[in-house]
């Protein structure tokens, strides 16, 4: 279970997480939509700790996920204590951010490997059956600058699997894509949900995504939750004037 318990994200001035207060259960698959700027690319990277929050406490499972417990008080957490909660996380860009050096195949083991400790055997196996799933059996000795930016995405998406984490983050995986290529990729996230028990929040503006696939939408507005509801809630009958205006913009 993740909790976001009044969380605070300011950059400066800007408050761009208002106390923020929400959960998402263990196997949930969670749409984050609402205008650009409304806070969730951050509300993603708070959870990979790239960000730190300013206030409140993100948890984990009943784990504070950037403090730790010293005693009834709760600290900062300690690189190290960082490191292991990233393992249980992944998270795909909207920019792929494959390593452009490496083959597809060492793309997919090096997590494994080197953060894992798995043996290169192990890795190579499970990269090549995640290779399968994701329809590029025929690519892993390719570099990542030979394939298209639809086949950049599946490898990325087969590279956070690797890490065989609790909980997939997917930040607008579509949006760099040319259109044509964005069917493949959405198939394949959907074949994820409905194969694994992955928790997955999923930040998109393809609203057809999020109604196939997620169990639950949060809308946001301004760091806050405007509304929240299943697919059919938000999508057929929203409640608030805003979220009617944004579905409007982009539907
Ligand atoms: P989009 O749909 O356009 O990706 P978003 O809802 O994901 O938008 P965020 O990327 O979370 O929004 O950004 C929320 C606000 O925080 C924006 O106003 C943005 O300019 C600001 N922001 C994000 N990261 C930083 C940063 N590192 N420094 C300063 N401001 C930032």
């Amino acid at each position: 279970m993740i909790r976001f318990d009044k969380v605070v994200k300011k950059f400066g001035d800007h408050v761009v997480l208002d106390h923020l207060d929400f959960q998402v259960a263990r196997g949930e698959r969670v749409a984050l939509i609402g205008p650009s700027g409304s806070g969730k690319t951050t509300i993603l990277r708070l959870l990979m700790t790239i960000e730190k929050v300013s206030d409140g406490v993100i948890w984990i499972e009943d784990e504070p996920l950037t403090h730790q417990r010293k005693g009834d008080k709760l600290v900062a957490a300690s690189e190290k204590h960082l490191r292991a909660v990233r393992t249980k996380i992944g998270m795909v860009f909207q920019q792929f951010n494959l390593f452009p050096n490496m083959t597809v195949l060492q793309n997919i083991t090096e997590g494994p490997v080197h953060v894992l400790g798995k043996s290169k055997t192990d890795a190579t196996e499970r990269a090549r059956e995640l290779l399968k799933t994701v329809g590029l059996s025929d690519k892993e000795n390719s570099h990542p600058t030979k394939l298209s930016g639809g086949q950049q995405q599946r490898v990325a998406i087969a590279r956070a699997l690797a890490m065989d984490p609790d909980i997939l983050l997917l930040d607008e995986v579509t949006s760099a894509l040319d259109p044509e290529l964005v069917a493949d990729v959405l198939d394949i996230l959907r074949t994820i949900a409905n194969t694994t028990d992955i928790t997955m929040l999923i930040v998109t503006h393809e609203m057809g995504f999020a109604r196939d696939v997620a169990d639950r939408v949060l809308v946001f507005d301004e760091g806050k939750i405007l509304e929240e509801g299943t697919p059919t809630d938000i999508f057929s009958n929203p409640q608030q004037e805003r979220t009617q205006r944004f579905l409007k913009a982009v539907l």
